[in-house]
This record gives structure tokens, C-alpha cells and sequence, in this order.
């Protein structure tokens, strides 16, 4: 999973020594307005090695009453904020994108460290969030708005688009970088100040992100980070309150129906990136070993953890045979280990309740007849490891087909039909990415049509873009993150009714 454009110079140190300097030079407190100060509780958050089950470090465990702090840190500077000129808005996130660009080894030694995956797929996801800052820093002078004459005449209609006011973003473990710059390069270019909460697994990175921000300009109580081991209390405290304006999500599609509920009682705007069950299809006419590669992208960066993760194989009988000989072979040569290792390719799951459930799915999927072509069990070593697996001829009623796999294993299918192939790849609560292999093009852009997703890759094994809406339909959720629409999601649209008499 090399990205050319972060591999090689770049090259993260992974010595003993590396990770102990890069651990300890995170900031360990929340981030409040002016300071970095304890949680009000006394006990810490530790954070997991997944790869050892060790303990990296302790952070502050923030509590209901520090979450409400944040807020108010976030709705006392939200004013000057929305006024702050959009350039110098821009030009904060154009320097936080160079810092975090110079700054990347030890970011992605953070990242693989308490995340697991390999050093190679966190320096991708390096790159990956700066570029929200880029992006972002670029959008941060476009909020237009418009003018017109009112059809009748004698009036004019003028409107603009101002920041909703404070927004507290929760993000995920698996990509606990880019999952924050994408909301919070939106939030700040659009003037919005926030509160980011990130996942209890992985608060390091969101420390290292939020002294970066600050060394690059960020007021006072513009960026408040909570950690926590705790979520739910402290999300609900801050949610319930009226100065929170929105709230952003990413995660699985559980919690997140609990905050859309949880949304109503102040009325807030919700963007929800949500689970995904993302079908891969590959058609007889395709280019075989592209589409391979793409799938080895699609399926294993991250770990297999992550929501545009391939999650179900449909492959066209004619080359079903090449493409499963081909595929089991690139998965068996995989190197598995401890993410900061040289050339490990794929490393831990998460948890240990991660592994249980990727293994239940395995079992489950052989007892209705699916034959494992590669991998199949996890690996009997510390940490959370589960071989890179291949399931060949996986039955419709398999719960992997219908469940996030999340984990590094990749149920193939194959079919005659491509109107047959696209109802079972439609036949799923999710619909965040798809993604098609074909050198037809009109077939490419029917099928591309038809799929219920809010992202089709074709001809690729990824959608990573930061200057494209990313975001999903269905279960998957609703707003979009990136390009030109993502800043929209932080915008309220005013409209002013002039009268001007002609
Ligand atoms: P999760 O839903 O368990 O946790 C996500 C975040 O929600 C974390 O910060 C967590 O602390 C917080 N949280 C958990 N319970 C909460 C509660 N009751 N109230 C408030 N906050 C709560 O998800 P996860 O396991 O961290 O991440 C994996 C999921 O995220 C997968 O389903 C994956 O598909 C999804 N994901 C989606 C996208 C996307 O853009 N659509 C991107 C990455 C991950």
C-alpha cells in the first residue's frame, strides 16, 4: 500500500527510541481555550499498542463537566472567529498543511503506534489530512453568495452564507488524523469554531494535530480537544446544550442513530459519515491484474479498517478463476506484523473484540459452504492479528456480505449478469462506496448510474480525494466531507429581502 507521493524521503523511523520520543512529545492534558489543563476526573486514558496489548501512554479522561467547558471556551470565541478576514482563516490551515507535510514521520509513527496499521499506509493517511488543510485553506475564501432581481421587480434578493456556530466533530480510530482535519479544515475555513472528541483508541494523534494547529496560528478557543473514555455522557452534555450549533460525525452507524435522535432536542445540523459494505465488481472485460492491485488497495489499506473498504468481491465467471489464483497469491505473500516493522504490509486489528468479530464472520461464512482459499484464522502471537484471508464462492446468506467486515478479509462472489450483479450489490442497508472494473465505458457509466452509492471508483481502488465530496446514502449517512460541497455543511444560507423600488 505505497503512496509515491509520501513513501520513500519520508521513510518513518520505527527504533524503540523513535517511538518513545514521538509518544512523549505529545501534549497529554485537554485543550480548553487559553490552556492545556487536567480532566476534572483523576483517573487517565490509556492508550493501546493493538499490536502488543501494551500501554503507550495516559491521557487525560475528560468528563461531562470538561466536555461543557469546551464548549464554552468554543462559543466565546466563536464572534471574533466568523469575523477573523477568511484569508487569515486560509492562511492558518495553508501553514498547518505545511507543518503536518514536514512533520510526517512522526505523525505516522503516532498513527501506527496506537492504531496499528503499517508505517506505509499511515504516511498515506499523512498526506491524505494535510491535503483537507490545503484543500480547505483554498475554500476558506470562496463562501459566496448572490444577488438577483426579484422576478416581480421593484426588490432585489441578496443572499449569503455565514458559519453555524460551534461544532463539535467526533471522529474514529481508523484514520484518527485525516478524520479530523477533513471536519476541522471545514469547520475553520467556513468560521466555525469546535470541539473535537476523538475515538478513546487513538487520542494521540488528536493531541500532536491540536498543538500543531496551535503553533500555526489557531485563537484561543477556536480548536478545543476532549479525550475521553467515556463518550457517550460527555457527547450527550454538550449536545443537550443550545450553544452547540452542529455536529459532525464519523463512525459506525449505531452510534451514529443515536446522535441523529440525540440531534433533535436542539435542533442541530448533522453530517454523518457512517458503516459502509462497499461491492467491488470486476466485469469478464476488464484488465485482470489492475483489477487485483486495486482490490489488495481497496480491501487491505488500513487493515481492511476502514468504511470504503471492499467488503464484497463480485467477479465475472470467465475470470473468476485467474482473478481468485491471483489475488490468493498477492494475499498469502502479505507481510504481517507490527506496523512500524520494514515492509510489514498489514498489521493488527484494533481490539480484541474487533478480531472476535472478524472471526465469527469467517466461521459463519465456512459453515454455509464458503471455501478459504488463503488465510482464515487469527495468528497465534501478542496483539490482535488475523490473517490476510481470501473466501472463495461465499453464499448470499453470509453475514459478511450483509455486515462491515472491517478486517482483512475478502469474500469473492462470482456472477453472469450484470443486471443480476448490480441488485446483489445494491442489496444493502450501506451505500457509501463501489466500486467498478470494466473497460466498457458505456457499461462503466450505466453501472456507475445504477449502484445506490455516494461514491464509485472506476478503475481504481480507492476514492481518497480531498477536492471530492466524500460521504455516503442510505445507512451510510448524509452530508458530504471535501471538495466543494464540504464546507457548505458548515454554512447557514441567509437571505435578505431588499426593497428597491424601480
Ligand atoms: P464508533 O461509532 O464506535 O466510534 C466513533 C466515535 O464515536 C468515537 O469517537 C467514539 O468515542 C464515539 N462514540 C462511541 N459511542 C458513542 C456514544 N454513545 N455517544 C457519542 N459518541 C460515541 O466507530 P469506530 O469503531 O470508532 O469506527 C469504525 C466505524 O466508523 C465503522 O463503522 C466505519 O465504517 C466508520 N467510518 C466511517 C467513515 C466515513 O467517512 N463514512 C470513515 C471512517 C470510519
Amino acid at each position: 500500500m505505497t503512496d509515491p507521493a509520501v513513501d520513500g524521503p519520508m521513510a518513518a523511523s520505527g527504533s524503540a527510541a523513535a517511538e518513545r520520543s514521538a509518544t512523549a512529545s505529545v501534549p497529554k492534558q485537554l485543550r480548553i481555550g487559553p490552556s492545556w489543563r487536567d480532566a476534572s476526573a483523576a483517573t487517565g486514558l490509556a492508550v493501546e499498542d493493538p499490536s502488543t496489548g501494551e500501554t503507550l501512554a495516559e491521557v487525560a479522561d475528560a468528563t461531562p463537566t470538561d466536555g461543557l467547558a469546551a464548549l464554552l471556551a468554543a462559543h466565546h470565541s466563536q464572534a471574533s472567529w466568523a469575523l477573523t478576514a477568511p484569508r487569515v482563516r486560509g492562511e492558518i490551515l495553508r501553514r498547518a498543511y505545511e507543518r503536518i507535510t514536514a512533520d510526517s514521520a512522526r505523525l505516522a509513527l503516532l498513527i501506527t503506534l496506537e492504531m496499528g496499521k503499517p508505517l506505509a499506509d499511515s504516511l498515506w493517511e499523512v498526506g491524505y489530512a494535510a491535503d483537507f488543510f490545503r484543500w480547505y485553506a483554498e475554500e476558506a475564501v470562496r463562501t459566496d453568495g448572490a444577488y438577483a432581481t426579484a422576478p416581480a421587480g421593484g426588490g432585489r434578493v441578496l443572499t449569503m452564507r455565514q458559519p453555524v456556530g460551534p461544532c463539535l466533530l467526533i471522529t474514529p480510530w481508523n484514520l484518527p488524523l485525516a478524520m479530523a482535519t477533513r471536519k476541522i479544515g471545514a469547520a475553520l475555513a467556513a468560521g466555525c469554531t469546535a470541539i473535537l472528541k476523538p475515538a478513546e483508541q487513538t487520542p494521540l494523534t488528536a493531541l500532536a494535530l491540536t498543538e500543531i494547529l496551535l503553533d500555526c496560528g489557531v485563537p484561543e478557543g477556536v480548536l478545543n480537544t476532549v479525550t475521553t473514555s467515556d463518550p457517550g455522557p460527555l457527547v450527550a452534555a454538550v449536545m443537550a446544550d443550545p450553544r452547540l450549533r452542529k455536529v459532525s460525525f464519523t463512525g459506525s452507524t449505531d452510534v451514529g442513530r443515536i446522535l441523529i435522535a440525540q440531534s433533535a432536542s436542539q435542533v442541530l445540523r448533522v453530517s454523518m459519515e457512517l458503516g459502509g459494505n462497499a461491492p467491488f465488481l470486476v466485469f469478464a472485460d476488464a484488465d485482470v491484474a489492475a483489477a487485483v492491485e486495486g482490490a489488495v488497495l481497496a480491501k487491505m489499506r488500513t487493515n481492511g479498517e476502514a468504511c470504503t473498504a471492499a467488503n464484497r468481491l463480485y467477479i465475472a465467471r470467465d475470470i473468476a478463476d485467474e482473478f481468485t489464483e491471483r489475488l490468493t497469491a498477492r494475499l498469502a505473500g502479505m507481510r504481517v506484523g507490527r506496523g512500524t516493522e520494514p515492509g510489514v504490509e498489514t498489521g493488527p486489528l484494533i481490539d480484541a473484540a474487533a478480531r472476535g468479530h472478524v472471526d465469527r464472520l469467517v466461521r459463519d461464512a465456512e459453515r454455509r459452504g464458503a471455501r478459504v482459499a488463503t488465510g482464515g484464522h487469527t495468528m497465534p502471537r501478542a496483539g490482535h492479528f488475523f490473517e490476510p484471508t481470501l473466501l472463495a464462492g461465499v453464499p448470499a446468506d453470509a453475514l459478511m456480505l450483509r455486515e462491515e467486515i472491517f478486517g482483512p478479509v475478502a469474500p469473492l462472489i462470482t456472477f453472469d449478469d450484470e443486471a443480476d450483479v448490480v441488485t446483489a450489490a445494491n442489496d444493502t442497508q450501506y451505500g457509501l462506496a463501489a466500486y467498478i472494473y470494466t473497460r466498457d465505458l458505456g457499461r462503466a457509466l450505466r453501472v456507475a448510474e445504477q449502484l445506490e452509492a455516494g461514491m464509485v471508483a472506476l478503475n481504481q481502488g480507492t476514492v481518497a480525494n480531498s477536492s471530492a465530496p466524500f460521504g455516503g446514502i442510505k445507512h451510510s449517512g448524509y452530508g458530504r466531507e471535501g471538495g466543494r460541497e464540504g464546507i457548505g455543511d458548515y454554512l447557514a444560507i441567509k437571505y435578505v429581502a431588499i426593497s428597491l423600488p424601480d
